[in-house]
């Protein structure tokens, strides 16, 4: 901090102090006094600036809860009006370790969600076809009874696969995994392979974990592969900590194709061609290898280099030096050259880089999800090959380093434990992905469509498959046909593309609304956040118990965990199926169990410190969670690897070749939790507790070697030898395979203020951002003729899509981008969300599908005067119906960059028009799943899937095992 600031600061806090105030010292350091002291939240007061030019004063209550608008799970404050009891505004938590009191443009927003006048207040059921749009309010209790039944049908006939859950947004740690478990059923589905499969796969090939966690603010570079000042992973807690890092020197590196708010900020911008990042990484790898700039021992110790000679070079001395030198061969061929050769990114600029970057040492931060990683087949290896950056300075789980994530998370231990599930279900897990990161689910309706299974009920929780994934109209298709999907609930607090083809619409609660646990890796520390009812936790701190959630929020909206707890018990209401135990009460058997009770469990029994931090406040330590809103477990965490395995648990082990240390004997499976980056097994039961490094036995990575795995022998042995090692996979739309009138389109970038199909019933953000041009370059506009504003014709594989162009510099040439979250529609006027919406005619004849804009968003009346002053009619365009799916035969990535041909708009062509040919995009899907290797015919060990990837709800260790044929 400048002496010129710190003046200012020390001089504020006289003031403070002079007028007998306390200096705010929370964990946001934010100097100033910026947020109001805990001490005062029972009665904060403002002046009320709707009164001005009066001076009336506003009395608050402020009550913490966590934002629900992306998955950063941001501290948000909710500003009580002591006499009316409404939520007037939604601020920072300061006393939150991960945002500091810190939010985004969609933090405060979440006012809008509450008083969405188009919001969902009732269970709804539909009437008529699926997809009529005709619904009938019923009550929480026919549909709770019939969805129950439905299921406890399935699971006494043995058909535990045909009950499915597909989450978008969990928005907590486990809780609905455990749930699942408890009824036995292997049928999480999650929107990870259309999101973030690659670059999970990328860092739990190399750690065992499968994400990482940079220590931005104490960098020395920042190398960033993806948009975070704007929308990476997490949003706004890692987004202030790159800006801290910057103001304490660091250097800003951003490789993005397209000009993101992070590439504004940079010292470096790179805009390669699509699909060339890892040819950019390995090139500065190879520099700092050629230049011995490694951290030797860091390599020595750390990576299983013994393995790799044993493995690729067994003529080889297995000494380091000979390891050595087969790396400097190894990565020879990736010079600069080549590297610009490949992304178009000038070879002197590259090696700049490469010296930057080479001189961080053990101070690299890096980072990417999403953006190079899922717009490309062979995306993981961006990952795989930026993390080796950091593998080869040392510059893992160090200060102003990239940590693994589960060590800078922290999952508690739940009340109830559930089983392991017993039956593998193919449609989330079939044989042809055993690599996958998480289930296939972008693939369903095709799986479907071919007689892989059927469902006989199907959630969809805070996930809107129809409009998010590729291949809608697939969707469409499945979700309409009975005999595939018997009956659709959908979970969700406001109006999307697929609740219209549902059965049941059941409103769940936003933020402040519902209760939830998160951690995340903001920085080198595990916190724990609580997310609550607000107007709940205020009745029960004023001594008025609440029965359940659903009394004090609007309408009839529920919460999910509460909804999860009685379903479970109307499944199994006497016990037989060996369910309800799990929604049952430890305090009062035979009564369900309350969230008071889960919750107060939790945080009593499995949370280190925090019952002593609230006994010093003369709190229980639910009380403390539902004053302050979160808890800091610890902080510096350091290098777990590097840490001793204590004596008492080397008492009866045996050690591999390679120094893996393993219990002697088989170990029970490790509980079903949510993953926490667990310790990798040997197969055969047995529990790995350490590597042997120089002679100590060392706690070191959960993976199969204990070691950084710069070789894996897992894709190794499941057919992939010849991409073991960090390397470079062109991309489906590398040049070399696009016709010489096509160009790569980037369709994956989010913008600051919207999160997928969530944030439409925001109106400030809805204000902000309403549509999703073309982005063009000058070059290539002056080639085909367009200006800013023209209508374009964007052909894919499967079809086209029509929308207006948007002329800038801000793009690499040769190549277009259109963002996420737009082209939002509705079947009926009165359907729906309206600021956002557009209301479409759907036509379909055989296998083709049209969509067409009858009205853009518009004016209209509600109980809030805002809704008739909306001034914007065009809402972009629904893209993603026009794409095909892509699944990357190692991650099982959705890879979303399209080839396309860019043209001028046909004169019937109208904004938003969509055309797809939907037996197109089934011999796309063919065409992808030729790609793969299957487990039936690859695996080394007669399982379907290395025992030790992470998968949520792991079934039982014989489930694994491949079907006898
Ligand atoms: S980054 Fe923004 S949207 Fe995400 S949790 Fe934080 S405040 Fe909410």
């Amino acid at each position: 901090m400048s002496s010129k600031k710190n003046t200012r600061v020390s001089a504020a806090k006289a003031e403070t102090e002079a007028r007998g105030e306390t200096h705010y010292p929370g964990p946001s350091g934010g100097g100033l006094a910026a947020y109001p002291p805990k001490e005062r939240w029972d009665d904060w007061v403002e002046l009320d600036s709707k009164a001005w030019p009066e001076r009336v004063e506003k009395h608050y209550r402020l009550v913490p809860t966590t934002c629900f608008n992306c998955e950063s799970a941001c501290g948000l404050l909710a500003y009580v009006d002591r006499e009316t009891g409404e939520i007037r505004k939604l601020e920072g938590n300061p006393e939150h370790p991960g945002s500091r009191g810190r939010n985004c443009a969609k933090g405060p927003a979440t006012l809008n969600q509450i008083e969405d006048p188009d919001r969902i207040l009732y269970p709804l059921k539909r009437e008529g076809e699926r997809g009529s749009g005709r619904w009938q309010r019923v009550s929480w209790d026919e549909a709770l009874s019939d969805i129950a039944g439905r299921i406890s049908r399935a699971l006494r006939e043995g058909r535990q696969n045909e009950v499915m859950y597909h989450v978008g947004r969990p928005g907590e740690d486990g809780f609905t995994e455990r749930v699942l478990a408890a009824w036995g059923v292997d049928g999480h589905n999650s929107h990870t392979n259309i999101c973030s499969a690659a670059a999970r796969a990328g860092y739990e090939l190399w750690c065992g974990i499968d994400r990482p966690s940079p220590d931005h603010a104490r960098a020395k570079v920042i190398f960033l592969v993806s948009s975070h000042l704007e929308a990476g992973h997490y949003f706004n807690p890692h987004a202030q900590r790159i800006v801290e890092g910057r103001k304490n020197g660091a250097k800003l590196i951003v490789v993005d194709t397209r000009l993101s708010n992070s590439a504004t900020h940079a010292d470096y911008w790179l805009a390669p061609q699509p699909g060339s990042e890892a040819a950019i990484h390995l090139a500065i790898a190879n520099h700092v290898i050629q230049t011995r700039r490694y951290d030797r021992e860091f390599v020595r110790r750390w990576w299983n280099w013994q393995e790799y000679l044993a493995e690729v070079r067994p003529e080889a001395e297995p000494t380091f030096e000979a390891f050595e030198q087969a790396l400097s061969r190894e990565y020879a061929s990736y010079t600069f050259e080549l590297a610009a050769a490949e992304s178009g990114v000038a070879a002197e600029t590259l090696r700049e880089v490469a010296e930057v970057v080479a001189g961080a040492g053990t101070r690299l931060s890096t980072h990417t999800w999403r953006s190079a990683t899922a717009g490309n087949e062979g995306g993981w290896q961006v990952a795989r090959t930026l993390f080796l950056l950091n593998a080869l300075l040392g510059a893992v789980a160090t200060e102003g380093g990239t940590y693994p994530n589960a060590w800078n998370k922290f999952v508690p231990r739940p009340i109830h434990v559930p089983r392991h599930p017993e039956k593998w279900n193919e449609l989330n897990w079939p044989l042809e992905y055993p690599l996958g990161m998480y289930e296939m689910s972008f693939l369903l309706p095709h799986f479907l469509r071919e007689g892989r299974g059927r469902l006989d009920v199907y959630f969809t929780r805070v996930y809107n498959p129809v409009w998010t994934n590729p291949d809608g109209f697939r969707w469409i298709e499945a979700l309409t046909d009975e005999s595939k999907v018997g009956l659709h609930v959908a979970l969700t607090p406001t109006w999307n593309e697929t609740s219209f083809f549902a059965d049941y619409v059941l409103p769940m609660g936003l933020a402040s609304e519902r209760h939830d646990t998160h951690s995340y890796e903001t920085q080198d520390a595990q916190w724990l956040g609580f997310r609550q009812p607000v107007q709940r936790a205020l009745r029960e701190r004023d001594g008025r118990p609440v029965g359940d959630t659903r009394e004090v929020n609007p309408g009839e909206v529920w919460e999910e965990n509460e909804f999860w707890l009685d379903l479970t018990w109307r499944i199994d209401p006497d016990g037989e199926l060996g369910i309800r135990k799990f929604a049952e009460s430890k305090r009062r058997p035979g009564t369900k169990l309350t969230l008071d009770e889960y919750y107060g469990y939790l945080f009593e029994s499995s949370v280190p410190g925090l019952p002593e931090k609230a006994a010093a406040e003369g709190l229980a330590p639910l009380d403390y969670m539902r004053r302050y809103g979160a808890f800091e477990v610890a902080s510096d965490i350091g290098p777990l690897h590097e840490r001793e395995v204590p004596a008492a648990e080397l008492e009866d082990v045996v050690e591999d070749r390679f120094g893996r240390v393993y219990t002697r004997a088989a170990a029970p499976a490790p509980a079903n939790l949510a993953p926490t980056g667990a310790p990798a097994g040997d197969g055969e039961g047995r529990r790995a507790v350490g590597v042997r490094v120089d002679g100590k036995i060392l706690r070191g990575f959960p993976t199969p070697s204990g070691k950084l795995e710069f070789y894996s022998t897992t894709l190794a042995r499941w057919g992939w030898a010849e991409h073991a090692l960090p390397g470079y996979i062109e991309s489906h739309v590398h040049p070399s395979k696009l016709a010489p009138d096509q160009m790569p389109l980037i369709s994956t970038f989010r913008l600051p203020v919207h999160i997928h199909t969530r944030s439409a019933n925001a109106k400030w953000l809805d204000e902000i951002a309403h549509t999703n041009p073309l982005w063009l370059h000058p070059r290539d506009a002056g080639r085909l003729g367009l200006a800013t504003g023209d209508l374009v014709r964007v052909e894919t594989e499967i079809g086209h899509f029509v929308v207006r162009a948007w002329v800038t510099e801000g793009i690499r040439p040769g190549v277009v981008a259109c963002s996420h979250h737009m082209g939002r529609w509705k079947l009926a006027e009165g359907d729906g969300q309206r600021q956002l919406m557009a209301t479409v005619a759907l036509e379909r004849s055989g296998s083709k599908w049209g969509l067409r804009r009858t009205r853009g968003a518009a004016p209209y009346a509600s109980s809030d005067p805002d809704t008739a002053r909306i001034w914007w009619s065009d809402v972009g365009v629904h893209q993603n119906l026009t794409f095909p799916v892509h699944p990357d035969p190692i991650s099982g990535m959705h890879c979303w960059h399209q080839a396309v041909r860019v043209r001028k708009a046909d004169p019937g062509d109208r904004p938003g028009d969509i055309a797809v040919d939907a037996e197109k995009s089934t011999r796309a899907f063919e065409a992808w799943l030729a790609k793969s290797r299957p487990a039936d015919r690859h695996s080394p060990d007669g399982t379907r899937r290395p025992s030790w990837l992470i998968r949520p709800v792991k079934p039982t260790p014989a489930a694994y095992r491949l079907p006898v044929k």
